[in-house]
């Protein structure tokens, strides 16, 4: 399996920013435009191009992982949603499979995978897997790939096979065997918590974690050569996440900053708009708060910390990630990671 790993610079534009308009209607349009942009500090970036910079996967590192999806429901050109490559030595595994997870897949130069593990079953962690399976069926991968996640695995995948049906059919009567049909079938297990994979020294536990209502909803610590990297899923800060991060080398961890709402719920209650203060209420309710985070990171000893579903969406600007991490360097001493897709995190 060959490695390109490429890495996204300061992308294009915010069209982020202009994004959450979609979120906030409707509400006045060119007064939620003016707000976000000054809330996210970006309008200089408005007109940068995207630039696509190559390097080389560091061959030292025997587990990292690359953030393919750094982004949530809300439509953001620069980021996919939930999904993140675990490269295990010459194996990768993926957590999640957003949407369009297959554009930086493609572009990290990951040609086939060992396996999946889902952390729960909100759709912006799962819609991507058709389009996934269907380049690798193209590109004549011809095993059938296998999926592990709690309860409700089998569900979805079944879903996502019987939507390719008629396309399988059509793609084989086109191209006969050249076309994988084995790998648009997935072998899929499901779990309880606990160590759910141990194979050639790499070891994965799956944790509980706290995204009420949605349950289950898990997380995931993959240990191997001595490192462990953990995988957050969707989550609050609850002791079972604390646990299941504990000690970690690095934590890739789901974020959000609260703080970012407080106008944008403030401009929906001055406009009578109920429906939309009780959306942002209710989205911000069941996500890992910045502060919150980077508290729980220190008390439990993760060494690094790696953000990603970013929420609000930002942009990919330096300026944007300045402001979402605010406050977070007072609480953890480790590093912070803001994000981007593609971008590769080591411990
Ligand atoms: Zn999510
Ligand atoms: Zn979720």
């Amino acid at each position: 399996m060959t490695r390109r790993i490429t890495v996204k610079s300061p992308a294009a534009l915010n069209k982020s920013s202009l994004r959450m308009c979609q979120f906030l209607m409707p509400l006045q349009l060119p007064i939620i435009i003016l707000f976000i942009l000054i809330l996210l500090g970006s309008t200089s970036g408005a007109l940068a191009q995207a630039r696509i910079t190559p390097r080389v996967l560091d061959p030292e590192a025997e587990l990292s992982a690359i953030l393919l999806g750094t982004g949530v429901p809300i439509p953001n050109p620069s980021r996919a949603t939930a999904c993140t490559a675990i490269l295990v030595g010459e194996r990768v595994f993926l957590v999640d499979t957003g949407r369009n997870c297959i554009v930086p897949l493609d572009q990290a130069g990951i040609r086939d995978i060992n396996g999946v593990f889902y952390t729960h079953y909100h759709s912006d962690h799962f819609i991507g897997l058709g389009e996934i399976l269907l380049n690798f069926a193209i590109a004549g991968v011809d095993h059938s790939i296998p999926v592990r996640g709690p309860v409700g695995a089998q569900e979805v995948v079944d879903g996502i096979v019987a939507t390719y049906r008629l396309d399988l059919e059509y793609r084989l009567a086109h191209h006969g065997d050249k076309f994988s049909a084995a790998v648009m079938k997935p072998t899929v297990t499901e779990h309880s918590p606990g160590v759910i994979f141990d194979e050639q020294g790499l070891k994965v536990t799956m944790f509980n974690v706290c995204h009420q209502p949605i349950e289950p909803a898990v997380g995931y610590r993959f240990e191997y050569a001595g490192k462990t990297v953990v995988v957050s899923g969707d989550t609050n800060v609850c002791p079972e996440f604390a646990e299941g991060a504990r000690g970690a080398d690095l934590l890739i961890s789901e974020v959000e900053n609260a703080a970012m709402f407080n106008a944008a719920t403030a401009l929906a209650r001055s406009a009578n708009n109920s429906r939309q203060v009780a959306m942002i209420e209710e989205g911000v309710a069941y996500h890992a708060e910045s502060l919150a985070l980077a508290r729980m990171a220190q008390e439990v000893g993760v060494k690094k910390l790696a953000l990603t579903h970013l929420f609000p969406s930002i942009a990919p600007t330096d300026q944007a990630e300045a402001q979402f991490i605010r406050g977070m360097s007072d609480l953890y001493t480790g590093p912070i990671i803001v994000g981007r897709d593609g971008m590769e995190v080591a411990p």
